[in-house]
Formats: C-alpha cells, structure tokens, sequence
C-alpha cells in the first residue's frame, strides 16, 4: 500500500513521486518524511520551491505543523538542472505554482536515474485540477493522496475553500484565506 520504501525501492533507475492533496492535508510533511529518510540512508537529497511562495522563511520547506528542511528558491524550473548536480534525490514543493516546464525537468531528472519527490495542490481554488500536478500525475510513478480533516464537519478532505472573495488564482497563504473542506461541505465560489 505504502509507496516507496526501503524494501521496495527500485534499483539502478530514476523515478517519480507525486503527494498531492487540498491544503493542509500533510502534503509537505510526508515530502519531509520521505526526504529526511533519504537523509538518514546518507543520500544527496537537494529541495527546491517556487519564488510566489514566500509565506514563511524563504529558504526552507515548512509545513502548517511547523517541520522544515532547508530549500533553495528558483523562478523557473529549468535552474533546477542546473542545480541537482550528483544529489540522488529532489524534492519539490507547490509545484503547482512551476510553470509547464516542471514536467520536462522531473522527466529528465528522472531519466538521469535521480529520485524525484513532486508534493502540490491537485485542485485550485474553484475544484479545479491545478496544473501542472495533474500531468505531473500521469508520467509519475508513485502517487499519494494525502486528504486533510474538514473544519466543518470532521469528514475526510480533498478541497481548498476560499474564504474571501478574491477571484484570482493564486492568492499565496495569506492566514485564514484557506481552509480544508469535503465535498459536501466545500461551496465552489460564485462566478464573477
Ligand atoms: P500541506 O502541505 O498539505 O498544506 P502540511 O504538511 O503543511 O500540509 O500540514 C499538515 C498539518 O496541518 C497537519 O499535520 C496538522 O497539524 C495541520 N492541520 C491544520 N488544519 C488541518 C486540517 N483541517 N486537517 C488536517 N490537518 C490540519
Ligand atoms: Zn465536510
């Protein structure tokens, strides 16, 4: 059931993971996991995130329960091959906010025999599949669906609720603007 382990790992090749899931379902925490293990086994492991998200430090991975790693900023996903030089594994955190580009770059990473951990959002705000995880999902090889608790009514959660009016697509983390809700109790915002 678990994904990638110590006992099932492949060998002499590269591969790709994707955890995605609505926020706060434990998307970077479990990519801190898998790479603190790959640490442990005293792998090269190199991190990467977006520039937009600057919510916290900006040179580490955090979660909402406040576990980080240190983490490089890149504007365009294509600084990360220039980046990886001989780390065995990548990890990458809210890709969906990497342009298109992400998926060539964790392809090639991949080929080159490298370890890819790909953690973001498969929805926007609206329900909507947030590319580029959805493409990032089907050449992948290892998907997790991590799902959050709803605030409102205890269930398991797969969406991302909007709690203000703004309609633009990427309204970075600002507190209280987001919260993990099922499908019942998910309200798609209104079109404007
Ligand atoms: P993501 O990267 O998916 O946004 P994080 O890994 O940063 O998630 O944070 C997950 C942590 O957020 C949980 O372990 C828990 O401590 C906290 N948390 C806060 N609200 C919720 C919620 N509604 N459901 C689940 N976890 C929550
Ligand atoms: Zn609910």
């Amino acid at each position: 059931m678990d994904v990638v382990n110590i006992h099932n790992m492949p060998q002499k090749t590269g591969w790709i993971e994707v955890i995605c899931g609505c926020m706060y379902s434990g998307k970077t925490e479990e990519l801190i996991r898998r790479l603190r293990r790959a640490q442990i086994a005293k792998q090269n492991v190199i991190i990467f995130k977006p520039k937009i998200d600057n919510r916290y430090s900006s040179n580490q991975i955090v979660s909402h329960s406040e576990q980080s790693l240190p983490s490089i900023v890149v504007d365009s996903p294509l600084e990360i091959l220039a980046l990886v030089k001989d780390a065995q594994v990548i990890g990458i955190d809210e890709a969906q906010f990497f342009s298109k580009e992400i998926i060539e770059v964790c392809e090639q990473l991949a080929d080159q025999g490298k370890r890819v951990l790909v953690a973001g959002l498969d929805q926007d705000y609206r329900g909507r599949p947030f590319e580029p995880i959805p493409q990032l999902l089907a050449i992948a090889e290892y998907i997790t669906k991590t799902l959050a608790i709803c605030v409102v009514c205890g269930n398991p959660a797969d969406r991302t609720q909007r709690t203000t009016e703004q309609h633009e697509l990427v309204v970075v983390g600002a507190r209280g603007v987001y919260e993990a809700r099922c499908r019942k109790c998910f309200v798609p915002p209104s079109e404007e």
